[in-house]
């Protein structure tokens, strides 16, 4: 899950946040701020519409809607008709705002999904928001504080003296015996573990890639089927630096909201350009801004020519915000690379439509897989096997506590 900055999602019951209060780390809460611009070079009129109906429709993507049968973008169309109808009926007769507005909410609760489009996400969810504030912010720490702080390793700590862990290893089998033998761990530089137990961690994307060949026995049909029916999105992000801030404002967000004659009147090849939903200043830097997109656009712009993506982004830039700014030639630029990358495939899971029909597949995703004891010999957790708090950083920590547990309150382990 992503909104704006990498944050956390909620404070009550967020192990996330619990962790950076115990060490005095300053969170901050940082709600985003929208301002408006149209593909014909002007500024959309009322920016104080514009953010609510944008908060509006994110207060119902983090809500459960048990009754509602079809997509998320429908469900959030019909329930923004009636908070427009009631609140701005004026807004109802006007054909270009909403159409124009609905377009800029499907890209944005895209990207938010890592999905291609609104409606690829199952209204209906089990995804439950930890109450209290939902946009805490790392501020200039980012996540990777988070890592320090567990590994003892912030402000020149100490590290954990016990803790032996191997960084850029890859694994390339688990031999999980059934007969209680122990677990191998075979790795791509010829090293080799053994343990009682291992928890494994991989993404979706990873799972769903390797399954075949990174287990040994292979895993059991159900586990394959929660593999293969659970999906894992793509959000893409690209970063340009520029020598100095040419922007003004205190606003999080640029928005791109596309007028339907300017996309009609661009040529095949660029529509991925009308997936950008716009540009956003990282609040840890003065002077870079984010590019966001999702799903397909997403996996394109990680192998688009990088001159090319250059281009095309400025020539987005100056579209929206070119009237009114003098925008300079970025000095720098990088790009993300979660579905490239053979060690993600991809950024976070997502419900799919079928989810409901399946709804046991988290579930099954999570299951320890057992020795002929029933003793759990290979565990699983990482984001996408918790049923409530998958996509969040929280959710991910959680998950590994939960198989830890799993093993420390094992009686049979004792
Ligand atoms: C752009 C973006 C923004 C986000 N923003 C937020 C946010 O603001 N707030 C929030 O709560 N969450 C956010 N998230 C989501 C959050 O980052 C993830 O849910 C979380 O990192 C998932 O953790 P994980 O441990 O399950 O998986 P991963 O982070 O994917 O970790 C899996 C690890 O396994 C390793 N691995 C894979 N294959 C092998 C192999 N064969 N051998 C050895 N190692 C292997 C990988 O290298 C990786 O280190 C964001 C995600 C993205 C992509």
């Amino acid at each position: 899950m992503v909104i704006y900055e990498p944050m956390i999602h909620g404070t009550c019951n967020s192990s996330t946040y619990r962790i950076a209060m115990q060490h005095n780390i300053t969170i901050v809460h940082q709600d985003p701020l929208f301002k408006g611009y149209r593909s014909d070079g002007t500024e959309t009129d009322d920016d104080l519409l514009l953010n609510d109906l944008v908060n509006f429709c994110f207060v119902l993507v983090g809500q459960k809607h048990t009754n509602f049968v079809g997509g998320l973008g429908e469900f959030i169309t019909s329930r923004l008709l009636l908070y427009v109808k009631t609140k701005y009926p004026y807004l109802i007769k006007d054909k270009g705002f909403l159409p124009e507005f609905l377009k800029l909410m499907n890209s944005y609760i895209s990207v938010h999904e890592a999905t291609n489009d609104w409606n690829e996400v199952n209204a209906q969810s089990e995804y439950e928001d930890l109450k209290g504030h939902q946009h805490m912010s790392w501020h200039r720490y980012g996540y990777k504080t988070l890592f320090e702080l567990m590994l003892n390793t912030y402000n020149n700590g100490s590290g954990l003296p016990n803790l032996d862990i191997k960084l850029n290893t890859e694994v390339t089998q688990i031999i999980w015996p059934k007969d209680g033998a122990d677990v191998r761990v075979v790795c791509a530089d010829g090293s080799k573990y053994t343990a009682r137990h291992v928890i494994v961690t991989v993404s979706l994307g990873v799972l769903k890639e390797r399954y075949e060949t990174l287990f040994k026995p292979g895993l059991p049909q159900e586990k394959v089927e929660a593999i293969e029916k659970t999906s894992i999105g793509v959000v893409g992000k690209i970063i340009f630096k520029f020598d100095k801030a040419w922007w003004q404002g205190l606003e999080t967000y640029y928005d791109f909201m596309w007028k339907t004659e300017d996309i009609e009147k661009l040529p095949k090849e660029d529509y991925w350009m009308t997936k950008i939903f716009g540009a956003g200043r990282p609040r840890g830097s003065s002077n870079t801004l984010s590019f966001w997109t999702s799903g397909e656009v997403g996996k394109l712009l990680e192998v688009m020519p990088e001159d090319i993506v250059k281009r095309k982004c400025m020539e987005l830039l100056r579209k929206f915000m070119g009237e009114l700014y003098d925008i300079p030639e970025p000095t720098g630029i990088i790009r993300s690379t979660w579905f490239s990358n053979p060690f993600t495939r991809g950024s976070y899971s997502y419900e799919n439509r079928l989810t409901i029909q399946n709804a046991n597949d988290q579930r099954l995703l999570a299951e320890p897989l057992r020795d002929s004891l029933g003793v759990p010999r290979l565990l699983l957790a990482g984001e996408a096997t918790d049923s409530h708090h998958f996509s969040t950083a929280h959710g991910a920590v959680d998950s590994g506590h939960r198989e830890a547990m799993r093993l420390i309150n094992n009686s049979e382990l004792q």
